[in-house]
């Protein structure tokens, strides 16, 4: 059979332990065989970034801007004790936070549903993605603990000249209080981010803040949200998908009693949490995928898990692990079917389907990851080894494509 060609690389970010080894594994069993592939290949594996005092991050990102897609595998963001086990000259930033704000995106993250995974709410049908404003509010705050009586002010001074000044409170005896902001710029990148890919998934979009307690703050959210609407509402007609806006206490009481299928975004403390929550009623972190999007249409694909150390050193040890590379393989197939969408190239998106199809394929006879096993209802589970899962979605895939 004749391998399937591509026109334009893909940016492709190499990582760290057992995602690194299930990385190699991926593309020789499953992408190799039917695939041309053609990469710009960026090693962000720990020791890499810093021999290159990890420049080589930063290249991956502006490759990501000049292609425009790109797929990347999980990896180690330093601390101290990473920092005497690869002997490093500095403690790196988190690759994922120095890609994430050269690109300005947001990420999407969608867990991979199949039937005999059973959510926790036993009305979800369809998988329900989170979009988390990343930017500001309480993770950038500034705090400060009022030992006494006095008063708190939020005080304005605008470069003009202009000041604005308001009581926060006055304090009859000890308490705390909070500074936070965000920046329009930011509110609009998100914004962008979250319109295209719904149009992209033609999915409803869901966006949720507390607007009648924030009448300032979170409103201007909602203002902002309203107004980058104008630019997709077109869109959004033609393909018969809904934007609406809600307060956060009623989003949470939809999405309950949801069939899911939609994506739902949040500001950042909100995303954080209900990330948390929907993933794992939904199963299990392996099989959660995670997209950056850029306000500019730019795409950087990945699992949501990190590297899985535990696992890594076990194989150090010679000892066999039974790691889910489902994320892996799906950050890849959809990677690569959105090269084949931008550049028309039906036979690259029909090969992602079939991969991803091969994926289920497999998870519906049963042969699954040890991760899976006490998930599954209503088929005989058969836990083998990331090799053998593997060759099994190769056998299955070899069917889809003949
Ligand atoms: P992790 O790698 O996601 O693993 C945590 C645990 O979750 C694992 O020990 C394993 O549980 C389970 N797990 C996660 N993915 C799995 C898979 N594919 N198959 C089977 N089980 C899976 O998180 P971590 O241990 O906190 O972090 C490890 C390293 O990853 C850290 O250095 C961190 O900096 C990095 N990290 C990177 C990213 C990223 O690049 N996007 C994200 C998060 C973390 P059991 O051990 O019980 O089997
Ligand atoms: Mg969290």
């Amino acid at each position: 059979m004749e391998k399937i060609k591509m026109t334009t690389p893909l940016v492709e970010m190499d990582g760290d332990e057992m995602t690194r080894i299930l990385w190699k594994m991926i593309k020789e069993e499953l992408i190799l065989p039917y695939v041309d592939l053609k990469t710009e290949y960026y090693d962000l594996g720990l020791p890499e970034r810093d021999k290159t005092d990890d420049r080589i991050t930063v290249e991956a990102a502006e490759a990501t801007k000049k292609y425009g897609v790109a797929v990347k595998c999980a990896t180690i963001t330093p601390n101290a004790q990473r920092m005497t086990e690869y002997n490093l000259h500095q403690m790196w930033k988190s690759p994922n936070g120095t890609i994430r704000s050269l690109l300005d995106g947001t990420v999407f993250r969608t867990p991979i549903t199949i039937p005999s995974i059973k959510p926790a709410v036993k009305s979800w049908e369809k998988p329900i993605t989170i979009a988390r404003h990343a930017y500001g509010d309480v993770y950038k705050n500034v705090e400060l603990r009022a030992g006494e009586a006095g008063v708190a002010k939020l005080v304005f001074e605008g470069e003009s000249g202009a000041r604005e000044e308001l009581v926060i409170h006055e304090f009859k005896a000890p308490g705390v209080l909070q500074g936070m902001h965000n920046t329009d710029k930011s509110i609009t990148s998100f914004a962008h981010a979250c319109f295209k890919f719904a149009v992209d998934t033609r999915q409803d979009l869901w966006f949720s803040t507390k607007d009648t307690i924030s009448k300032k703050y979170d409103a201007r959210f909602r203002e902002i949200f309203d107004e980058v609407y104008k630019d997709y509402k077109s869109d959004f007609e033609r393909l018969g998908i809904e934007y609406f806006y809600t307060l956060i206490d009623d989003a949470v009481a939809r999405v309950i009693r949801s069939r899911g299928g939609f994506i739902w975004a949040c500001k950042n403390y909100d995303g954080d949490v209900m990330s948390d929550m929907v993933s794992t009623a939904f199963g299990s972190l392996a099989m959660m995928t995670s997209v950056l999007v850029s306000p500019d249409g730019k795409y950087e694909y990945e699992a949501a898990h990190g590297t899985v150390t535990r696992h890594y050193y076990k194989h150090l040890k010679g000892e066999e692990t039974s790691t889910n590379p489902m994320a892996t393989i799906f950050a890849w197939s959809g990677a690569l079917r959105k090269r084949g969408e931008l550049d028309n190239l039906p036979q690259l998106v029909k090969y992602a389907d079939n991969l991803e199809d091969a994926c289920f394929d497999t998870l519906n006879d049963g042969i699954v990851t040890k991760d899976l096993v006490n998930l599954m209802e209503g088929v005989e589970p058969k836990a083998v080894n990331s090799a053998d899962f593997l060759h099994a979605i190769r056998e299955r895939l070899d069917k889809r494509m003949a």
